[in-house]
């Protein structure tokens, strides 16, 4: 998985010692450690935690950090390129695979197809 980040933190796999997939996000072993951790204090009031949060990070920091969360936001839209070609190999119809996602056949096959 060359290109793949980590959708919390950002950082690329070869940064992480370990990447797990979901569908259409990513999650590293140490994203996995704080949120455990998290969980462990049982924070449960209050926004959600975010990594990286924004009191710890400088300007420049945040700057850097716009590109990667537009790779992410990218790799999200290729897992479901990828999950709808399974779809589609399972010979499921453009009519179902519209239905779930909301929209109509021609919109599905005009965004999937090809
Ligand atoms: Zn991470």
């Amino acid at each position: 998985m060359p290109d793949s980040r980590c959708s919390f933190c950002t950082k690329d796999a070869d940064s992480v010692g370990t990447l797990v997939a979901g569908a259409g996000v990513f999650i590293c072993d140490e994203c996995v450690a704080l949120c455990a951790q998290l969980v462990k204090d049982k924070k449960t009031s209050g926004p959600a935690p975010r990594v990286p949060m924004w009191e710890q990070v400088g300007d420049e920091a945040l700057l850097a950090h716009l590109p990667r969360i537009e790779a992410v936001r990218d790799q999200v839209d290729d897992d479901l390129r990828a999950w709808v070609a399974e779809a589609r190999r399972r010979e499921l119809s453009w009519d179902k695979i519209g239905a779930a996602l909301g929209m109509k056949r021609q919109s599905a096959w005009e965004r999937f197809a090809g």
